[in-house]
């Protein structure tokens, strides 16, 4: 199973984990909300695993413009 974190603003691919023997449980998406989970996460057809996170470059855009911030829908 592999893990690619992608920036849900701007789409630009952050890192990813290769790893068979990770779980949900290491990575701590157990944290998340099903509401959260939902939005963050989503599954290849190769059930590998997507976590649209938000890079330093957006957070920062973010911090100084949160009007900005409407990622959800
Ligand atoms: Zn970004």
């Amino acid at each position: 199973m592999s893990v690619k974190y992608v920036c849900r603003y701007c789409g630009k691919e952050i890192g990813s984990i290769h790893d068979n023997h990770i779980t949900e449980y290491q990575l701590g998406f157990h944290f998340l909300t099903p509401e959260e989970r939902k939005h963050i996460i989503s599954y290849t057809s190769d059930g590998d695993i997507v976590a649209r996170v938000i890079c330093e470059y957006c957070q920062e855009a973010l911090e100084r413009n949160p009007e900005l911030s409407n990622p959800l829908q």
